[in-house]
């Protein structure tokens, strides 16, 4: 297993090409815009060596048997589902963001549950590729990214109808050692600061579509990959530091756009090729183990929101008015809802037939679906609570200076023992973490919320529930 160190040295060899704010950036490592980003993925590394929470964030490799990094397991258990949801939340509350890595050891889980069913009914050798594929990751602890958003252009069309044939990932060649991609991946957290991506297709597909029903991972620094990466609300403010709020971890995790531009992919990385019948089952699997963490990472975020609403509340001398009191309670439950739906998901978890557990899809989505929710109303609580201070703060730059700092800082005071700066460090925390794009994240990360509740109709099985209901009130007559 890497240190975190380890792991950002191990970014400094990649040769990958990265672009931010228009310009091609060659040191990812010490980049400000990617720096917290990193930060965080690191903290994943650092985690397995954390004597407290080594329970959660070692497991043994079901392909080795070796100790490895809980973030490259395949779930061999409904234990691992729920150690998975409690190490997501014990990272969300130390960072106090986003940490990226969960999406590419979703990823794997379902690809490798899928491969498995492919390689049942074609006979093909998927399953035995994607073993070695992780047992790699594994062995050399890389942070992978998954692969899911297509742009999708025209959402009225299928991939093989739209104007241009890119607007999904797709084969442009095939030839005896490979196949060669075109198109891109959109939002791809993590990307600029992973090792390797690992692609899936992004809808459920029809026969006509076979060149788009493709699955493969790449190191990220293949020729012929370019990422261009994501603005962030307030991303400028990573330039200094009191601004952002989160100096260390940043307010969300780092996106970018994952160009294709006519890639050779090996075929002994290639999970799938033309099987189409199992896109949406790639595509579902995928979700449904991405969505379980939501109320996990989420839940650990928001217990450090709650606690900043709560502490300035103190530092505004009314921590016991029962109006705050009462906000906070309802802070609390909302995201402990949250994290139940997400535990629920992995207690109630079942091995698929490859063997690895997958979240009960029921409660994964109803997991999703909260957080679209209550993630709005949890920020919207914490700015009642915290006042239009927030909203208006002047910069860091104007505290520095010599003559009007000491102002700022004078009527930034509230209460007398408690020092200015650090409600005002307190007050950008609550910023930024509760406006702009983190907020659009948990809208539209691990698929928009019309996308649970299709699974939430379908999975609800209103026929029984209407026999139930027959039943109950004696009725034997039947309609269509
Ligand atoms: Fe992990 Fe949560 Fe970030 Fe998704 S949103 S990558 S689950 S921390
Ligand atoms: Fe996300």
């Amino acid at each position: 297993m890497k240190t975190g160190q380890e792991y950002r040295e191990s970014l400094r060899e990649l040769k990958t090409e990265l672009y931010i704010m228009g310009e091609r950036i060659d040191n990812i490592v010490d980049n400000p815009y990617l720096r917290p980003h990193i930060n965080t993925a690191a903290l994943t590394y650092d985690i397995a060596f954390d004597p407290e929470v080594m329970d959660l964030s070692v497991a043994t490799s079901g392909l080795t048997g070796e100790k490895i990094n809980r973030f490259t397991h395949i779930q061999q258990s409904r234990d691992d589902m729920v150690k998975k949801s409690k190490l997501l939340r014990v990272i969300g509350q130390k960072t106090g963001t986003c940490f990226q890595r969960c999406v590419g050891w979703d990823a794997m889980n379902a690809v490798y549950s899928v491969a498995y069913e492919i390689d049942q009914k074609y006979n093909t050798d998927y399953f035995v590729r994607i073993c070695d594929y992780v047992k790699f990751i594994q062995q050399n602890d890389l942070m992978v990214v998954g692969g899911m958003t297509d742009p999708k252009g025209d959402r009225s069309l299928s991939p093989s109808k739209q104007a241009d044939p890119d607007l999904f990932v797709h084969v442009v060649e095939k030839r005896e050692d490979g196949i060669v991609v075109r198109g891109a991946k959109a939002h791809q957290t993590g990307a600029a600061n992973s090792h390797e991506i690992l692609v899936m297709p992004t809808v459920a597909m029809k026969p006509e579509d076979q060149d788009y029903a493709i699955s493969f991972a790449l190191p990220l620094d293949t020729p012929g990959i370019v990422m261009i990466f994501g603005r962030q609300t307030n991303d400028e403010r990573k330039l200094g530091e009191l601004d952002q709020g989160n100096i260390t971890y940043g307010v969300v995790g780092g996106e970018a756009l994952v160009v294709f531009n006519d890639v050779f992919v090996p075929w002994e990385r290639v999970f799938m090729c033309g099987e189409t019948e199992f896109v949406g089952m790639m595509v579902e699997r995928f979700a449904t183990y991405h969505r379980q963490n939501y109320g996990a990472c989420k839940a650990g975020v928001f217990d450090v929101v709650i606690g900043a609403s709560a502490a300035m509340a103190e530092y505004n001398g009314v921590p016991k008015a029962s109006h705050i009191r009462d906000k906070i309670i309802e802070m609390v439950l909302m995201n402990d809802t949250m994290h139940a739906s997400s535990l629920a998901a992995g207690y109630e978890s079942r091995p698929l037939p490859a063997g690895n557990y997958y979240p009960h899809t029921t409660y994964a989505n109803i997991t999703k679906q909260h957080i679209t929710r209550y993630h709005y109303e949890i920020c919207r609580l914490a700015h009642d609570i915290t006042g239009g201070f927030i909203a208006t703060l002047p910069s860091e730059k104007d505290l520095a200076h010599p003559v009007i700092g000491p102002m700022v800082e004078k009527y930034s005071q509230a209460r007398a023992d408690v020092p200015a700066m650090d409600r005002i460090k307190m007050g950008r925390f609550i910023e930024n973490a509760t406006g702009g794009t983190a907020l659009v994240e948990s809208m539209h990360g691990a698929g928009s919320p019309q996308a649970q509740r299709v699974m939430l109709l379908r999975d609800a099985n209103l026929e029984h529930l209407k026999k139930l209901a027959k039943n109950v009130c004696g009725i034997t007559t039947n309609q269509d």
